[in-house]
């Protein structure tokens, strides 16, 4: 065999083992490059005498085409060695059953406020929707809250940057603000929303919901609120025989104003209270704010104050729900965590 035959088979030889396209081309230089075998062997043609030069010049361009043509059919060989690889490894398998669509369900908390809804409702109640983003006026200043009342520090509130005079609603009141603002009395209506605090532990959320209340009448009395408010947590939790007591306290927004406690839902039956961890071994559990609407705050929405008269409360949806549900962490409604959610489909 001569030189240029054998360098043809050592070429395809070699090509033949490889199995990787950068190191094929490594080698491809080897033959073909500047320096590479069949190009020395055309260096050396001038040095021969002209009657051999010709028949040696056609066998080195014809190993140089078969080197050429070893190397493109390894080239393809490797393109399609890869694809196959890829394609095995990306490989789907249309026998295993499908993931199937979930079947959701409605969020604890969401049934909660539903319930709520429906429940005031029943008695005559509007429900009222307001924006998240509110305005000093309605979040605080229509709500006889002074200028420096420790409620407006940017301890408890997320106010909007650079943009005076916006923040997050503390509580659900400036949508009754803007009732006011818009309906005339008797009005009777209901506040469910997302409010904001700065405030973040295993009770506190800084997103949380709250539900207020409202009636304004001509004769709306501390009776009709004590009646009223008894009358839906009876309802909400089904226990006919649920107590409430009301002691004094304080809002900027209500005079006089209460606090709600009921007999305890889960160590109360029947007027006996045996006392629990949940309730501190107090057997009650203090459930809403609440007291007659301050004369100021109906002046602030153009409400005759001398004439018409009413009640307002506020209270927790996610405690409702927490005691409705025996759940002790408020976190977990807010975690997403599917395995504690799916339980209440
Ligand atoms: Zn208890």
């Amino acid at each position: 065999m001569s030189d240029v035959e054998q360098l043809v088979a050592a070429a395809s030889a070699e090509f033949a083992g490889i199995d990787d396209a950068a190191q094929l081309e490594q080698v491809k230089a080897r033959y073909l490059g500047k320096s590479g075998s069949l190009t020395e062997l055309l260096k050396g043609l001038g040095k021969l005498p002209p009657e051999e030069r010709k028949a040696r010049g056609a066998a080195i361009n014809s190993a140089k085409e078969r080197i050429e043509a070893a190397l493109q059919q390894r080239r393809e060989a490797i393109r399609a060695a890869v694809l196959q690889a890829q394609l095995h490894a990306e490989a789907l398998d249309v026998t295993l059953p499908g993931r199937g669509m979930g079947v959701g369900g409605l969020h604890p908390v969401t049934r909660t406020l539903e319930r709520i809804e429906e429940l005031f409702r029943s008695i005559g109640f509007d429900v009222a929707d307001g924006p998240e983003i509110e305005d000093d006026f309605h979040n605080f200043t229509a709500l006889n809250t002074p200028e420096n009342h420790p409620a407006r520090s940017m301890h408890d509130t997320f106010y909007i940057e650079n943009t005076p005079g916006l923040l997050l609603r503390t509580h659900t009141s400036p949508i009754q603000v803007r009732h006011m603002e818009s309906h005339k009395p008797p009005l009777r209506v209901i506040a469910p929303g997302r409010v904001y605090r700065v405030d973040s532990d295993a009770t506190h959320s800084p997103m949380f919901h709250q539900v207020e209340g409202l009636w304004i009448d001509e004769d709306v009395s501390f009776a009709d609120l004590k009646g009223v408010f008894t009358d839906f947590l009876r309802r909400f939790f089904e226990k006919p025989e649920l107590r409430t007591r009301f002691r004094p306290s304080f809002f900027p927004f209500t005079e006089p104003s209460a606090e709600i406690d009921m007999s305890c839902v889960f160590c109360d039956e029947g007027g006996v209270n045996r006392g629990c961890r949940v309730c501190g071994h107090t057997g009650w559990l203090e459930i809403a704010g609440s007291g007659m609407v301050h004369p100021n705050v109906l002046r602030h929405v153009g409400i005759d104050s001398e004439k018409y008269i009413g009640f307002a409360f506020g209270m927790g949806p996610d405690r409702l729900t927490m005691l409705r549900y025996g759940v002790s962490d408020l976190r977990l409604f807010f975690d997403g965590d599917l395995r504690f959610l799916s339980q209440f489909k």
